[in-house]
């Protein structure tokens, strides 16, 4: 029977966490340092929870198809665009290349990035062409242009804060690659509250851009699987037919639209964010890669990133080994910033293995 599971689709990466989660709680860690998943350390505050509560009363309804409660709070946060959204992220990644891509339609990744794009791309019978970025894992937009024109991708994926590396592509970039190709370009914004930079303005002026979105991060809302995307006026339609029918529900929406109305909380988290990002670059005995989202990656050799993991689970540490990524070696980890103890923790191991 299990010749008819398409094999296409291993997510991975989770799983990692879990497995240093287990050998931190073997090691007697019963609240080790969590530092794998890029979360936000902090539950949301009362002004969120409480009408994500009070939304439950309304369970024995289907949810609001149109999102009307979400999509108005999104206008006033973020202006007059067109939105779509998703249960997370990934939903909104998942959903657009069901909108767009066909068998053996091309896809082009900028590598090393989130592996969630090949995989769905692949999944739906597209052709994954991997652009490899620099060498300090800056984008070579040349390349990327000329193999994204030449190839005729119909969807390009950049990601800006990029996962796991950090860097931020600037503007002036994006805008080359969206004046160069034929096809959509999907920018991955789940980092974006964490750098100085800001791409919405660019939707005033292309109709083949699509900015991603999480509530995952920033607005400490991972639990709650809600993502977005800002779209072209003329995409929203074809978006909102290849998705499935009350994707969202009733809590999760509430609950992300009152984050977004009530999103002063995350400012302390913002600051300890930008504080521990200098820390850990400086006070790093390896090199670093990063310093735009809310994690850095460290070059661990002569170590296996995947040895460093099991090495700080031991130690109560739990961190992501990068070797999953497609076009890295095998010796980074990814590591978000937590709380300050578990900061302070990390870095006291990390200088000492
Ligand atoms: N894009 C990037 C770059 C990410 O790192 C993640 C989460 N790890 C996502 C998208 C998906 O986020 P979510 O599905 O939680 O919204």
């Amino acid at each position: 029977m299990k010749d008819l599971i398409r094999p296409a689709y291993n997510a991975g990466g989770y799983v990692f966490a879990t497995k240093a989660a287990d050998i931190a709680r073997s090691a007697g860690y019963e609240r080790p340092a969590r530092l794998a998943s890029n979360e936000n350390p902090y539950p949301p505050p009362p002004e969120v929870l409480e009408p994500a509560g009070a939304a439950l009363q309304n369970a024995n309804r289907y949810p609001d198809e149109c999102s009307m409660n979400l999509r108005a709070a999104l206008k006033e946060k973020f202006g007059n665009f067109s939105y779509v959204s998703g249960v997370g992220m990934d939903g909104v990644i998942e959903t657009v290349i069901r909108t767009t891509i066909g068998k053996g339609d091309k896809v082009v990744v900028s590598t090393p990035t989130f592996s969630f794009y090949r995989l769905a791309a692949r999944a739906y019978g597209g052709e994954v062409i991997d652009v490899p970025r620099n060498d300090d894992f800056s984008v070579d937009i040349g390349r990327l242009s000329d193999e994204a024109a030449d190839s005729g991708a119909k969807l390009i994926f950049l990601c800006s804060p990029n996962n796991p590396t950090g860097n931020v592509i600037p503007k002036n970039d994006v805008e080359k690659i969206l004046k160069s190709i034929d096809g959509m370009l999907f920018l991955d914004n789940a980092y974006v509250d964490f750098c100085d930079e800001d791409y919405i303005p660019l939707m005033n002026k292309y109709d083949n851009l699509i900015i991603g979105r999480t509530m995952s991060k920033y607005y400490a809302l991972a639990g709650m699987r809600v993502g977005f995307g800002i779209v072209p006026g003329w995409f929203e339609e074809y978006y909102e037919r290849a998705q499935t029918p009350f994707v969202l529900n009733t809590v999760s929406m509430a609950a992300a639209a009152a984050a977004l109305r009530n999103d002063s909380y995350t400012a302390r988290y913002l600051s300890i964010v930008r504080e521990w990002r200098e820390r850990f670059i400086n006070e790093s005995p390896y090199p670093t890669s990063g310093g735009g989202a809310n994690f850095v990656m460290f070059d661990v050799s002569p170590y296996k990133g995947d040895e460093v993991v099991e090495m700080l689970a031991r130690r109560g540490v739990i961190v992501r080994s990068c070797a999953s990524f497609p076009g890295l070696g095998d010796h980074y980890i990814r590591v978000s910033i937590g709380e300050p103890w578990e900061n302070e923790i990390f870095l006291k191991e990390l200088n000492s293995l």
